[in-house]
């Protein structure tokens, strides 16, 4: 059985892509930061569609905590999908920007994605197959006023993806990302739609799971040629 590795299975569009992967026929890990009853409901999902299960929990910030979770569960093996969902956001004008509020976005989005990869990265390249997967954002394509910390960080994913995908390509393993627009989660919960619809040409927001569907096409046997790349999936916001 294969298995799928989620960097923040616990809620919004994590969640959705664990399940769709496990739907898929993954046996599933998923990762949370502080308390593994978040992961119970995913649990229950994917255990009751016959797969395998198992929660992680650290703080991706946290190098040393990240890498003691992951080369205890994986040792020698490693994931045969690695999906980078874990994100955060804290947005203000830049000229208010606190440290905090920089340190913090950049340490999770971007420093989380050297913390989590790092410990599976040369088994992944040992084994010679798999998938990486990185949830960008739109604000990472185009910038977005308020998001300085936030853009910079899924702007340097995008970078990431395909600096990674040029390194380890010939290694069979894919490396691609995802730049969702506005999905209705936790994370998007406070925003004001009457202000952000107006900007998306299809004039919804996007569910986490239109961005599950495509993350299992980028896993799946149709997509074996698409490596590097970034997939908007944002109602033309970002055209
Ligand atoms: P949520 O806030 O709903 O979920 C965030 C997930 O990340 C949770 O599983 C959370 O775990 C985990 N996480 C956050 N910080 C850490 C940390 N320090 N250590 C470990 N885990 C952490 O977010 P969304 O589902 O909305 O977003 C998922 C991804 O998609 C993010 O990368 C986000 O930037 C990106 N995205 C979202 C968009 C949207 O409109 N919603 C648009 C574009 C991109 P826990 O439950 O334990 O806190």
């Amino acid at each position: 059985m294969k298995t799928a590795l989620i960097i923040g299975g616990s809620r919004g569009i994590g969640r959705k892509i664990a399940l769709r992967l496990a739907k898929d026929g993954y046996d599933i890990v998923a990762t949370c930061r502080k308390d593994i009853s978040a992961l119970a409901p995913l649990e229950t999902d994917a255990r009751n569609l016959g797969r395998n299960f198992n929660g992680l929990v650290f703080d991706i910030q946290d190098r040393k905590a990240a890498a003691d979770a992951l080369t205890g569960f994986f040792g020698e093996n490693s994931p045969d999908i690695f999906i980078y969902n874990a994100g955060i956001s804290r947005d203000n004008l830049m000229v208010f920007m606190t440290p905090e509020e920089w340190d913090d976005v950049v340490h999770t989005n971007l420093d989380g994605f050297y913390n989590t990869i790092h410990p599976l990265l040369f088994q992944m390249i040992a084994r010679k197959s798999g998938r990486i997967i990185v949830i960008a954002s739109a604000s990472g394509q185009v910038g977005q006023p308020g998001q300085v910390n936030y853009s910079a960080s899924k702007a340097a994913l995008i970078g990431v993806v395909k600096a990674l995908a040029k390194e380890v390509g010939k290694k069979g393993i894919l490396v691609n990302a995802v730049a969702p627009g506005f999905i209705e989660t936790d994370m998007t919960a406070g925003i004001p739609m009457d202000k952000i619809l107006p900007m998306i040409p299809l004039k919804r927001a996007g569910s986490p799971e239109e961005v599950a569907g495509v993350v299992s096409f980028l896993c799946g046997s149709d997509s074996t040629y698409i490596h590097g790349q970034v997939i908007a999936i944002n109602g033309g916001l970002v055209i």
